[in-house]
């Protein structure tokens, strides 16, 4: 019978294939008193084989898609199996105490893990070789028990991935060309994974609930990125429906595609700049290939999150010259590292925190004792680059006047340090904030005196200007992009830049959500930044819309309405 659920539509596109479940399985085994120990220390040297084959092959895989570095990972997997040493004395352990092999690899395993961790403030290497060895230990056991972990990286027939969430690093390995969709328990329109399935044009369903417990591995999916639907077991006439509207998804994006190299003015002769967010160089080509004419935003963090040692300054400079290359002049606006809240590093240890988006993140992580030489690194590296394009230099989580001072003056100190040692800067760099936290939008006429640009992220404004994080389903009905509280500072705002003769762009997702936009004309948003995959359906809506009405709509949204529904009534009426 086929079963529906509902999440939220979070990366355009439809599909239908096997589920492949990315969960951890169950592990969980009983010590058992065993007679015949050669047989137990059989069955481990066939696990031990096993495993073995299975990480040569994903290593194999992943050398091709992530490179030799991050491959290399797997070569240390791959020695703690042949640790004649430990396996000796698991084996040991078996006739010993006459235990099964499951028992005998967890007891010694778990105790060379307890001595490299004990090891680990005298040498950080050994909290590597504990993460190894529990990593090893995992799929060892699985073996023995024989259930099968879920290794991505192998996948090699069309699927449709299920997950109760989806890292920044687990999305990354996911191969295209076999991966359709994902489906996840977890998860919003602004959250990471949301981000790279809409770089990747990968359609997802996210924040589903309990998807992970209703369908099995290898059952029938239909996945609407569109809508939101999934359709567990759907019957034929579904799939022909999912299927139909995949194909005029794609019709449609065709259409889009005519106006790639088309300007950006509306049916009145105006002109907005749209521009990409990009995670890494080599999205640059998909901002290109869908006719961005900047990048809004190019989250840097990634860069450090893809790394497993703080970017070195000049692998920072290589990067942010390919960017800025790669677009040919146009605008780029570098996001200095946002890491914090959903997004660690795995060798920079954050603080446990109750609440960690409230914490200490991004540029209060920049600007501390403990971050000040990263973020120093990350300015010289940015001036660096900045003679091969056009940049500008925009931080993160700003919240007060003097953060933004203490960071600029980061930057002037930077470039006078880099002239004197004979480096070239650029003589246009601009340097903007983000407007994410509603003590800066508020404040937006002082901080404009500053600033030369503001770029607002709506993905944060909204969740602390309504109390409501922005990853919990529970709340999400209060994640409202168009509540005219939302409106009215981001038109304060535009209009505190523009009294200073500045600009004010938007990079969180509202910037390429279809009904906010005709709103965001009216008010005089300056720059729209979004995921490419939305750049040509955005530039095909504003060919269809005067600006003149827009500015009567949003005059009406900010001073008559009293709820969304209200001001999604009006935008309907309005753009038809
Ligand atoms: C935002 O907060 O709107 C934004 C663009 O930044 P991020 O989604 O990376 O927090
Ligand atoms: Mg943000």
């Amino acid at each position: 019978m086929a079963e529906k659920l509902k999440g939220i539509a979070a990366s355009s596109g439809v599909a239908v294939a096997k589920a492949y479940l990315l969960v951890q399985p169950d592990l969980a085994f009983e010590t058992i008193e065993v007679t015949d120990t050669d047989k137990e220390e059989a069955r481990l040297d066939t696990a031990l084989a096993a495993s073995s084959d299975e990480l040569s092959l994903i290593k194999e895989k992943a050398e091709k898609s992530l490179g030799t570095e991050a491959a290399a990972v797997f070569d240390a997997h791959l020695m703690v199996l042949s640790d004649p040493e430990m396996i000796g004395q698991i084996k040991e352990t078996i006739r010993a105490k006459k235990t099964n092999a499951e028992a005998a690899l967890k007891e010694v395993t778990d105790m060379f893990v307890t001595l490299f961790e004990g090891m680990k403030d005298d040498n950080p290497y050994m909290a590597e070789r504990a993460a190894d060895i529990r990593d090893v230990t995992k799929r060892v056991l699985a073996n023995l028990l024989g259930v099968t972990l879920p290794s991505p990286a192998l996948i090699d027939e069309e699927v449709i991935i299920v997950a109760e969430d989806l890292t920044p690093s687990e999305t990354a390995q996911l191969d295209k060309q076999f991966v359709k969709a994902f489906v996840t328990n977890i998860g919003g329109k602004t959250s990471h994974s949301a981000i790279m399935a809409n770089t990747l044009e990968i359609p997802a369903v996210l924040g589903t609930g309990d998807i992970t417990s209703r369908v099995k591995a290898g059952q029938l999916i239909a996945a609407n990125g569109l809508t939101g639907e999934v359709v567990i077991d759907p019957d034929d006439a579904t799939q022909a429906a999912f299927k139909q509207a995949g194909e005029d998804y794609q019709k449609q994006k065709a259409e889009w595609a005519a106006l790639k190299d088309a300007a950006t003015v509306t049916a009145d002769g105006k002109h907005f700049e749209l521009a990409a967010n990009i995670g890494n160089p080599k999205d640059v080509q998909g901002a290109n290939d869908n006719g961005a004419e900047a990048v809004g935003l190019y989250r840097t963090e990634f860069l450090y999150m893809d790394s497993d040692h703080f970017p070195t300054e000049d692998e920072q400079f290589e990067a942010y010259k390919a960017v800025l290359e790669g677009m040919n002049g146009k605008p780029v606006v570098v996001r200095t590292m946002d890491i914090g809240g959903d997004k660690k590093l795995p060798y920079f240890k954050l603080p446990d925190e109750m609440n960690p988006f409230l914490g200490w993140r991004a540029l209060r992580i920049s600007l501390s004792e403990g971050g000040n030489a990263m973020f120093h690194t990350q300015i010289r590296a940015l001036l660096r680059a900045s003679i091969y394009g056009h940049l500008r230099i925009m931080f993160p989580m700003v919240a007060l006047v003097t953060e933004f001072r203490a960071a600029k003056k980061i930057v002037d100190e930077e470039i006078v340090n880099l002239k004197a040692e004979g480096q070239k800067v650029a003589d246009n760099i601009e340097v903007g904030i983000m407007v994410e936290i509603p003590a800066a939008a508020v404040l937006a006429d002082q901080f404009a005196k500053e600033v030369d640009f503001f770029s607002i992220g709506t993905n944060d404004l909204i969740q602390y200007t309504m109390a409501a994080d922005r990853m919990n389903e529970q709340v999400s009905y209060l994640y409202q992009p168009y509540n005219p509280s939302i409106l009215r500072l981001i038109k304060n705002v535009i209009d505190a830049s523009h009294k200073e003769g500045k600009w004010t762009g938007m990079c969180g997702a509202m910037a390429g959500d279809q009904t906010a936009v005709p709103l965001l004309m009216g008010m005089g948003l300056d720059e729209f930044s979004m995921s490419a995959t939305s750049v040509l359906q955005t530039r095909s809506l504003m060919k269809k819309l005067n600006v003149s009405d827009m500015e009567a709509l949003a005059n009406k949204a900010l001073t008559e309405c009293a709820t969304v529904d209200e001001v999604i009534t009006l935008v309907e009426s309005a753009t038809k």
